[in-house]
């Protein structure tokens, strides 16, 4: 009996096969069988609870109609896991979706034991120096932080998977994927931990590929607990590399393992990657840091010139924070240079020795040009856009005010030292959360439409050229 019911399966599959690309057959069908098909019930077997969720959210259409073209049956459909059914880890699977977006709904992952420390490992080395004890929180990357924490605490098992970072420059994303890697080993809550940069990632499959023995490459790769991939935006994308990026990512996906990718900007504007990698990067948490605000760079003064030895009086910390205000990793080589410069001329730390570094170092526009203030930047958009201050901080949610509006609270957070909170009292009383929106949303913009860049840019250079006017 039951090969009546395998062998009427296997002619609804042979028919299948048919109807969609080899690729996603053999991914989603070929490991199919059926213990029972009559015309009540078609009861279809796969390999783990997460084809079952993929089939019923994708094919049930499919496999409903062939079943009904092979049998004349309507049976209701039950799919479940194959007792004993093995795992396959490591065989290439391809996810893509006919519309290629959506992630597959995976069953909630269990709470992972954790493995006792000894046997976890760094498969390649990780910088002491970037660990989540040395990592200044502040608004601008409390949420990224607490995130990293959450995947480091549990990998695989948030639904922060993959979780994406994305930033500028310096401001802090190898730091939080190298300390979640540190955090995985020292805590041992995954066994193997995999930190790399998308070029290593890319030039050890070039070498794999060449010498024609991927099996290194894979064991590596493909056995990671956690996966930490930095700057994805530098990955080569042939399409061969492509695809063992999607392989890779699927395999360890499917096993429930933790993937941590960073980049210099939203996935959903990275160029060069097919759709389907794009969509991938978007399934789990997508977060971003931001430039720290003035308290966090202080803050982080004070801890990087404590490495140091050095205690830094609270106006030379102030001082230094306000001059340099894009990026940490400048901040970091202004320090140094301060306490080089110190050591040099046999002086203690002081506001004039912080001056001195500050103008060797060529940057020394805030010591001229005075603060711009929110109500400046109100009025010059405004009158960019011909409506009134009051309009463009009002109630009105017409398109173009709205859109007038988000360039402005983008430009006092670019243009001043104003907290969040202050931005959003000052437009109409809108919460922080409101600005926050309003700048990822131009942010993005910004990245793909050049024409759009072109306004923003020019109602920047009204504001500053009124500014040192
Ligand atoms: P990115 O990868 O975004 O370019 P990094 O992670 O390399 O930036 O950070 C640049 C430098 O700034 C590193 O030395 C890092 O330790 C330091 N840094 C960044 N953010 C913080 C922070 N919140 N607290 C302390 N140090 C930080
Ligand atoms: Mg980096």
């Amino acid at each position: 009996m039951l090969d009546t019911h395998s062998g009427l399966w296997d002619q609804c599959l042979r028919k299948i096969e048919g109807k969609i690309e080899a690729d996603t057959y053999g991914t989603w069908f070929a490991q199919t069988s059926s213990s029972h098909l009559d015309a009540r019930l078609a009861h279809i077997e796969v390999p783990t609870s997460f084809f079952v969720d993929w089939l019923e959210e994708h094919w049930l259409d499919l496999i409903r109609t062939t079943i009904e073209e092979i049998t004349s049956w309507t049976p209701e459909i039950r799919i479940s896991v194959k007792k004993n059914a093995p795992a396959s880890p490591g065989a290439p699977l391809d996810f893509s979706t006919s519309d290629g977006s959506a992630a597959p709904k995976k069953p909630a992952a269990p709470m992972k034991p954790v493995v006792p420390g000894p046997v976890s490992e760094a498969v390649f080395p990780l910088n002491p120096r970037y660990r989540f004890e040395d990592f200044i929180v502040g608004e601008s990357n409390q949420f990224s932080f607490t995130a990293a924490k959450s995947v480091a605490e549990s990998p695989g098992a948030t639904s922060y998977n993959p979780l994406v970072i994305y930033s500028g420059v310096g401001l802090g994303k190898t730091h939080l994927l190298q300390a979640i890697a540190d955090h995985c080993v020292r805590n041992g809550t995954a066994r193997r931990v995999v930190y790399t940069s998308a070029e290593k990632f890319f030039t050890d499959y070039l070498k794999a590929i060449q010498k024609k023995d991927t099996s290194a490459y894979i064991e590596i790769y493909r056995n990671a607990d956690v996966l930490l991939i930095d700057d994805i935006q530098f990955y080569v994308k042939t399409e061969a590399c492509q695809r063992e990026l999607l392989h890779t990512f699927n395999t360890l996906y499917q096993l429930n393992k933790q993937i941590v990718l960073s980049s210099d900007r939203p996935p959903s504007t990275l160029k060069g990657f097919e759709d389907r990698l794009i969509s991938r990067f978007q399934w789990g948490l997508v977060t971003d840091i931001d430039r720290p605000d003035l308290e966090t760079r202080m803050a982080i003064i004070n801890q990087k010139a404590g490495d140091h030895g050095v205690r830094i009086p609270p106006e030379v910390a102030r001082f230094m924070a306000e001059q340099i205000d894009s990026n940490i990793r400048e901040l970091e080589g202004a320090l140094t240079h301060l306490i080089t410069y110190s050591v040099y001329k046999r002086a203690p730390v002081s506001l004039r020795i912080a001056r001195d570094t500050i103008k060797s170092l060529g940057r020394v526009k805030s010591i001229t040009s005075p603060p711009i203030s929110i109500r400046e930047i109100q009025k010059r958009t405004a009158g960019y856009f011909n409506i009134s201050v009051d309009m463009l901080t009002g109630a009105t949610r017409r398109q173009e005010i709205a859109t007038a509006r988000h360039i402005c609270m983008y430009l006092c957070r670019r243009l001043t030292q104003a907290p969040l909170k202050s931005i959003g009292s000052e437009f109409g009383n809108r919460d922080h959360t409101t600005v926050i929106h309003a700048c990822k949303n131009i942010a993005t913009r910004l990245s793909s439409d050049p024409d759009f860049e072109a306004h923003v840019s020019q109602i920047q250079n009204r504001v500053q050229q009124f500014a040192s006017a």
